[in-house]
């Protein structure tokens, strides 16, 4: 089985809408001519949403989609200051980001929401990126696959097998994201193999095998390639990199370079 890369760029809060409009312009500048055979996504703040995914369909580069980092778990009424999946839909939206560490540990997001984001998106008919990973404190006592099995096993009550195609693990090392600290190949490679190993003991093992599991901490051009290479891992989600083209293009070249598993 062919499992195709999958890139995403999390802008989180940065950006304006004059500079998120020439990202998006220069990504795709950069994306034109390359990245055959590996999904993208990007992930602006809310408010650039629409200006992003003009470009983007502008571009005519189907295989770069637009992200959103948040979505409610609420259909609609009085959630102030939430956005719904259906919203987001409307605004040409295709995956959301859920389970983000930022969410998780600086907003005080537990698994229980987390589960409903998810199930709220894919009922909507999003695809879903969730994100799980470890503190340096759960690392460093041992406990990266128990943490990564509690948030997946949580994350996923309730989503059928039928939806699984459309959702994306993404493993994000906690003490690696904004840190410039990455996990070493190997170690990445171990915790996605468990992951995918979870997802056998949940599914199926035609499931665990087909679901892409991205590595997210601090993946930068000069360490994507080694990254990508490793069997499990199917991509990446990146941050500082994604707010600089030249470097998210060259994350995506390298997963381009690295054949999916087969
Ligand atoms: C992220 O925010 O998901 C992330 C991986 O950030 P960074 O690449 O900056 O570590």
């Amino acid at each position: 089985m062919t499992r195709t890369h999958f890139v995403g760029g999390n802008w989180k809060m940065n950006t304006n809408h004059t500079s998120a409009a020439k990202l998006a312009g220069d990504l795709v500048g950069e994306l034109h001519d390359q990245a055959e055979g590996v999904e993208i996504a990007v992930f602006p703040p809310f408010p650039y949403l629409i200006t992003v995914g003009q470009k983007l369909l502008g571009s005519g580069l189907d295989h770069i989609k637009l992200g959103a980092q948040d979505v409610s778990q609420h259909p609609d009424g009085a959630f102030t200051g939430e956005v719904s999946a259906a919203m987001l839909l409307d605004c040409g939206v295709k995956v959301v980001l859920v389970g983000h560490s930022e969410r998780r540990h600086v907003i005080g997001e537990t698994d229980a929401v987390v589960n409903a984001k998810l199930k709220a998106a894919l009922a909507a008919g999003l695809d879903v990126i969730l994100c799980v990973g470890e503190t340096l404190e759960q690392r460093e006592a041992g406990q990266t696959d128990r943490v990564n099995k509690t948030q997946i096993t949580a994350g996923l009550k309730g989503v059928s097998a039928a939806q699984m195609p459309r959702v994306t693990i993404a493993y994000e090392p906690v003490w690696a994201i904004g840190t410039g600290k990455t996990a070493t190949p190997e170690d990445a490679q171990n915790a996605h193999k468990a992951i995918r190993d979870l997802l056998a003991e949940l599914y199926s093992g035609h499931i665990a095998e087909a679901t892409r599991i991205q590595y997210g901490g601090s993946m930068k051009p000069g360490n994507a390639a080694e990254l990508v290479a490793q069997p499990d891992i199917d991509g990446g989600l990146i941050g500082g990199a994604s707010l600089k083209p030249e470097d998210f293009a060259r994350i995506v070249q390298a997963a381009a370079a690295s054949p999916g598993t087969a």
